[in-house]
């Protein structure tokens, strides 16, 4: 509970359970399939801004058994470097799950990235099968810090069904993967963007509002319903510091539960992307039994999805999220 009243969501402590679920689940893993679940993350250049986060996700799975490791690439590679690496990984019988950094350099296109991932190891839910399969309501892997938005309000309790959601931000990896959740959890979801012409009326009118926008100070306490759900996503850096998108402490008086940033989406991504590896491993197991996938042996492909044949374009800057 925040001094104001309001009720402070806080990540850590979900996913300190959620982990140690998780830790139980890999033993398990690792005794029956003698392999512990694995992970690849694909780094293009090493000092991209995201590589800190990355490196957390590393020490994180290494506590609860997993095996994780970089498969890097230099900040020069192609595309089809890029999309080669992705491709060795996919069929690597020992990893299951793959996640490929953020934001790419803006030589390499997002889409190239995404129709390389196996969908069957896309545990960040970034391959158009894994939406599709959101939108329809689907068991798809979602993108992990979509779905920490709308689990942080279910594990607190938080009633949703029949209640007013305003998600701010549409991109295909936060905004818009949040609002289904939302929609599939019975929220009425209106889904705000840069073009919204009155933001503040929208979000005067939320029970819910779901902050993904990367504008720090976006949403005000003065904008907001009294007793009004916050779950703020933003990740700014401001004078050295890291907020979030909403000014918190104006908001912090007006609602009735809100996330602080640090500490409320970011932890829970982390153990949920741990989640969703553990469900691909098994998965994985499951199709390919143990002796498909011993070290050194071609394990059996799964075929990515079909995708659309891209127009044969020059490399433009990468269309991640939008304007
Ligand atoms: P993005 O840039 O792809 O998308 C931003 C969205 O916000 C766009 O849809 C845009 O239309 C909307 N927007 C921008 N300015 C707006 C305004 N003034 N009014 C209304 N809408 C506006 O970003 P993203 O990848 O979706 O990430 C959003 C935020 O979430 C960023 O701050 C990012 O750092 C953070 N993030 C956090 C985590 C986490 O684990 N907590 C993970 C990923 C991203």
């Amino acid at each position: 509970m925040a001094d104001s009243g309001a009720r402070l969501l806080e990540g850590a402590p979900i996913a300190n359970e959620i982990r140690t679920a998780v830790a139980e689940d890999v033993a398990t893993f690792t005794a029956v399939n003698r392999r512990p679940p694995g992970l690849a993350v694909v780094i293009v250049g090493r000092d991209a801004p995201s590589t800190v986060y990355l490196e957390q996700i590393l020490r994180g799975c290494t506590k609860v058994g997993v095996h994780a490791e970089f498969v890097e690439l230099e900040g020069e590679a192609t595309e089809a470097s890029v999309a080669a690496t992705i491709r060795a990984v996919n069929t690597d019988p020992a990893v299951d799950g793959v996640i490929v950094q953020m934001p790419l350099p803006p030589t390499i296109r997002l889409r190239t990235v995404i129709d390389a991932i196996d969908p069957s190891k896309d545990i960040d839910g970034i391959h158009p099968l894994n939406a599709g399969l959101l939108r329809l309501g689907y068991d798809g892997f979602l993108p992990a810090t979509a779905h920490a938005a709308v689990e942080i309000m279910r594990r607190s309790g938080i009633e949703i069904a029949g209640r007013d959601a305003v998600v701010i931000g549409r991109s295909a990896v936060v905004g818009m993967p949040a609002a289904f959740l939302l929609v599939k959890e019975d929220a009425t979801v209106t889904v705000c963007h840069s073009r919204t012409r009155d933001l503040a009326d929208h979000v005067s009118r939320a029970d819910i509002v779901v902050v993904a926008a990367g504008r720090p100070g976006l949403v005000t306490g003065a904008m907001l319903k009294p007793g009004a759900v916050v779950v703020d996503v933003g990740i700014n850096l401001v004078d050295g510091r890291v907020v979030g998108d909403v000014d918190f402490a104006s908001a912090v008086v007006v609602a009735s539960a809100i996330t602080p940033v640090p500490g409320g989406i970011g932890p829970l991504t982390n153990a949920l992307l741990l989640t969703h590896l553990i469900r691909a491993a098994e998965r994985q197991a499951a199709a390919h039994p143990r002796t498909g996938v011993e070290p050194g042996m071609t394990a059996p492909t799964i075929q990515p999805a079909p995708t659309a044949p891209t127009a044969p374009t020059a490399p433009t800057a990468p269309t991640r999220g939008d304007r």
